[in-house]
């Protein structure tokens, strides 16, 4: 089975870079880069629900009747099991569509980040991935996703000891690259 292919260290040892599909990540947990339909989507959207089954849909459509009737707002997370997933949950958030910078993308996207790991923290999830939230199909640029999701992490992992270790799994080198060369330490 192809795993995650760790790049680098960071924040002594509990932000981890990696690269690889996020879809096999063996910790508790895996952050999905939902649209606020919750019905499922392209890229790693998709890949989730694929590689995890039906049974993420079915609570995805449960916490549609039941909490988010309109949808999920951009920036909240919400959590389903992860099915057929090695990881036991699926955090699921509504990245920001890039609109130019001037609408609140940043906001949004530090929000993301933040409401996933206080979900992780209440599931006590030691291990959580994220992937790069919004880079993909909403456009957002890589440099500045980088040091939106850098700043957000850093900040939540030095005011909380859980979740233990975050990994930023990214689907090629070069994105990972195009990361460790955007943010503030390496
Ligand atoms: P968004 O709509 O938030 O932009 P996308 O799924 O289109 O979401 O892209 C988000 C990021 O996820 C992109 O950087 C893309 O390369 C990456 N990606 C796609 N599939 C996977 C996967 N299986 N594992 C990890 N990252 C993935």
């Amino acid at each position: 089975m192809d795993r995650l292919h760790t790049l680098r260290e960071l924040i002594d040892g509990r932000l981890i870079i990696a690269v690889g599909d996020i879809t096999k990540f063996e910790g508790d947990a895996i952050v999905n880069a939902a649209n606020s339909t919750l019905y499922g989507g392209g890229g790693v959207d998709g890949a989730i629900h694929r590689a995890g089954g039906p049974a993420i849909l079915n609570e995805c459509a449960k916490i549609r009747r039941k909490q988010w009737r309109d949808g999920l707002p951009t920036g909240k997370a919400v959590v389903t099991s992860g099915g057929r997933l090695p990881a036991r949950y699926v955090i699921h958030t509504v990245g920001p569509m890039w609109a130019g910078g001037n609408h609140n993308e940043a906001e949004a996207l530090i929000s993301c980040y933040r409401e996933s790991l206080e979900e992780a923290r209440k599931l006590q999830a030691a291990q959580i991935a994220f992937p790069s939230i919004s880079t993909g199909a909403f456009g957002y640029p890589r440099e500045k996703a980088a040091v939106v999701a850098y700043q957000a992490v850093s900040g939540f992992l030095s005011q909380n000891t859980v979740p233990e270790r975050v990994w930023l799994v990214f689907f090629t080198p070069e994105d990972a690259n195009v990361f460790l060369k955007a943010i503030p330490v390496n």
